[in-house]
């Protein structure tokens, strides 16, 4: 097991700003005012210094929040304070929103090493773009994939969530569509959740019920295993292997360092939540909470995170970090769910991930 001065592949770094708020988001976010973003600036710096980062990342992941927001000089001064942990970085990614992504903002992100884009495109219908209070159209959507790609950044990956106010399984059918014609080789697909604070939770929204959710998802799957995409992860789906290799990281449960508001880092058992407060993050606070896991905790979150994806729990790798192999520790939970499983090399893979919940919680009832 690693200790928490030892190095990680993997950075995470959190942008705190938004034009506005999206109805359904309860993401750590400000409104992007200079006055806020001039200081976060400076404070990263700090923070950075604090942590004694000293070394490069295979992956770095800048989300948000809204990274396009920044203003070019901003957004410059960002990808400055970060070069020197790129210089072997495999995977660089960016979150944008299409609305604000214009071509010198583009050029900027080729410029520093940008990979891979991670574009929120959520629907292409225009009302209810309009409904959840997001300020892109599909054309913007459109142009934004054109721009990257002339400028080389071929890995571009939509989000879509379905679930959504006015959204029918023909509107969320045509946004696939949508997003398919943009000849892109990553979807994530979320389902919309109802989060206490949002200006949906306080409209008393209700969520679609379970069937149609269901639906929904089986049929965008359909759809895109058709189109030629894997479905590598529960809510995630690439083709031609474009898979996230940040997001791999969490799933195989490798460590992860974590810069800004809000951004979580796991050492081993060690865990650190940075603040979600600017105020605090301003002083110097960058930490809210510290904790170790026990090892129940620990490897209970490692095969939950290992089974969503295809490649399913590595079982040497688990047994080097616990020290005890995957079938000693969950003897009995293994022996009631052993025909849901398949092994594929020395890897444990849920066969039907729809049903994973289920499997989970056998495991998490296992006493040790
Ligand atoms: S969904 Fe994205 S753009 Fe919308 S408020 Fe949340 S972080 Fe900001």
């Amino acid at each position: 097991m690693k200790t928490k001065d030892q190095n990680s592949k993997h950075l995470y770094v959190h942008v705190p700003f938004c034009k506005d708020f999206c109805t359904y988001c309860d993401f750590c976010h400000y409104l992007a005012k200079d006055r806020f973003i001039i200081p976060w600036l400076k404070a990263l710096k700090k923070e950075i210094a604090f942590k004694k980062m000293n070394y490069s990342y295979e992956t770095i992941y800048i989300g948000g929040g809204t990274p396009s927001i920044l203003s070019l000089a901003h957004l410059r001064e960002l990808l400055e304070i970060l070069k020197p942990y790129t210089e072997n970085v495999l995977e660089y990614t960016f979150e944008a929103n299409p609305e604000s992504l214009d071509a010198f903002k583009a050029d900027l992100l080729s410029d520093y090493g940008i990979n891979r884009i991670s574009l929120g495109m959520q629907t292409h219908d225009a009302k209810i773009l309009k409904a959840i209070r997001r300020h892109h159209s599909f054309d913007d959507v459109r142009k934004t994939v054109d721009l990257l790609k002339i400028r080389g950044i071929r890995n571009i990956s939509l989000d879509l969530i379905y679930g959504l106010p006015f959204q029918d399984l023909f509107s969320f059918k045509q946004s696939i569509e949508k997003a398919l014609s943009l000849d892109i080789d990553h979807i994530s697909l979320y389902a919309l959740t109802l989060e206490r604070g949002t200006s949906l939770y306080h409209q008393n929204y209700h969520l679609i019920d379970e069937d149609l959710d269901a639906d929904m998802y089986e049929m965008a799957k359909d759809i895109l295993e058709k189109a030629g995409f894997e479905n590598y992860e529960v809510s995630n789906f690439a083709r031609h292997q474009s898979y996230s290799l940040h997001n791999l990281a969490y799933w195989n449960y490798d460590d992860y360092d974590a810069l800004s508001l809000s951004a979580s880092g796991k050492r081993g058992l060690y865990r650190y939540d940075n603040t979600k407060s600017l105020i605090e993050y301003f002083k110097g606070n960058y930490i809210e909470n510290e904790y170790q896991l026990d090892l129940k905790e620990a490897a209970f979150e490692n095969i939950m995170m290992s089974f969503r994806t295809q490649f399913g729990l590595d079982l040497g790798l688990f047994a080097k970090r616990y020290k005890v192999s995957f079938f000693e520790l969950y003897q009995k939970a293994f022996e009631k769910r052993k025909s849901d499983f398949i092994k594929i090399a020395d890897h444990l893979v849920v066969k039907d991930r729809a049903i994973l919940n289920d499997i989970l919680l056998d495991f998490m009832d296992q006493d040790f």
